[in-house]
């Protein structure tokens, strides 16, 4: 259930309208919001430990890196705006325990039981794409086609990634038969941020201040979906 304090988002959301930095002064304007009003928002790094996800073309970055140090951006500024942020992941390890077989389910079984312990209001899962076609770039938001507040969820978010300097191309926001997407009824969405099979992409996600406008472009995406 999204219980939302309506006056903190409009707060918050008037700020990133407005183009301030987020990061830095919503958590001032927040303040003067009841914290029990804020969502809980998860944070989902895809991957970990021996699953790496996929591999950079030319350096053979790790996905699983790249989607921690975006998840920790993110989680920055939701914090510093007073959400309540829970991530599934805060290290390199991933959540299965040991590599004993079903590693990858119990994997996955655990990221769900954080989402059902917390009563998330919110789900942001995010990961780096590949393709065969080393053309293809820019992100995708995914979002399960059964639930229509992750549809605009997806779509504000998307929006917000298509205006990002960086020279990306503007895609549209996809369903998806995700495990992430069903593992609560609150708006869920998968972040594709970028294409690790294309050099450009790969340039930019192995780049930390590229990855703080992900996350900027993401939060407000997701600010602009609560207000
Ligand atoms: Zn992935």
């Amino acid at each position: 259930m999204l219980v939302i304090g309506k006056k903190a988002i409009a707060m918050i959301a008037g700020i990133v309208i407005c183009g301030v930095a987020a990061g830095i002064c919503a958590g001032i304007y927040a303040s003067d919001a009841d914290a029990s009003d804020m969502p809980t928002i998860v944070i989902d790094a895809g991957h970990g430990g021996v699953d790496a996800g996929v591999y950079g073309v030319n350096t053979k970055i790790k996905e699983s890196d790249i989607n921690l140090a975006i998840a920790k951006e993110l989680k920055g500024r939701f914090a510093n705006a007073g959400f309540e942020c829970v991530m599934t992941r805060s290290t390199a390890a991933g959540l299965y325990g040991n590599t004993s077989k079903g590693f990858k389910m119990r994997d996955m079984q655990k990221r769900r039981q954080i989402i059902e312990d917390c009563a998330a209001d919110m789900v942001i899962s995010v990961h780096q794409n590949t393709c065969p076609l080393p053309s293809r770039r820019g992100s995708h938001v995914f979002y399960d086609a059964e639930s229509d507040g992750s549809k605009q969820l997806a779509e504000h978010i998307q929006n917000s990634l298509n205006g990002l300097s960086g020279g990306v191309e503007s895609n549209t926001s996809l369903t998806g038969d995700y495990y992430m997407l069903k593992c609560t009824t609150a708006p869920s969405v998968i972040v594709e941020c970028g294409f690790l099979s294309n050099a450009e992409d790969e340039k930019l996600l192995s780049d930390g201040g590229y990855r703080a406008e992900i996350a900027n472009a993401i939060f407000k995406g997701a600010i602009m979906f609560l207000s």
